[in-house]
């Protein structure tokens, strides 16, 4: 686990999952309805209160893929509110979310072709699959393709 984040809580899939799979965040400025864009935030029920998290592209394209690890099936049960202890000047959000199975797997993006070979990155590129960190890990270390 990265050194520079700190676990602040957790919260039950089912909890938000409707809320973040609908992509829609009143925009501060007037309070309209709004798409999330990518790398935005979005505003989550915790604890009795409303808090803003960052709600980032990749945890974006983990929740319109189906919240699970395309080889293993392992699937998200809690988010993680994790918060960055190593800030950069005028972030707004520290804290993010991120998708974690029961037994402890953190849902993460997977570049199919990797991006040391070439493989595209961006979220809207066809070259992105959801994965848990453990299958990645196997992966990445026998990728053999071109
Ligand atoms: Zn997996």
């Amino acid at each position: 686990m990265d050194p520079n984040h700190e676990t602040l809580g957790e919260i039950p899939f089912e909890d938000i999952a409707d809320l973040l799979r609908q992509n829609w965040i009143n925009r501060p400025t007037d309070g309209l309805r709004v798409p999330v864009p990518f790398g935005r935030t979005v505003k989550i029920p915790y604890q009795g209160k409303e808090i803003t998290v960052k709600y980032t592209k990749e945890l974006k394209f983990i929740m319109r893929n189906g919240a699970r690890c395309v080889k293993c099936g392992c699937k998200g049960a809690r988010f993680k509110l994790l918060r960055n202890n190593n800030l950069v000047f005028g972030a707004k959000t520290t804290i993010r979310l991120a998708l974690w199975t029961d037994d402890d797997r953190q849902l993460s993006i997977d570049h199919i072709k990797p991006r040391g070979h070439g493989g595209e990155s961006s979220v809207n590129s066809n070259n992105i699959q959801v994965m848990c960190e453990p299958c990645n890990e196997e992966k990445g270390s026998k990728y053999v393709g071109v």
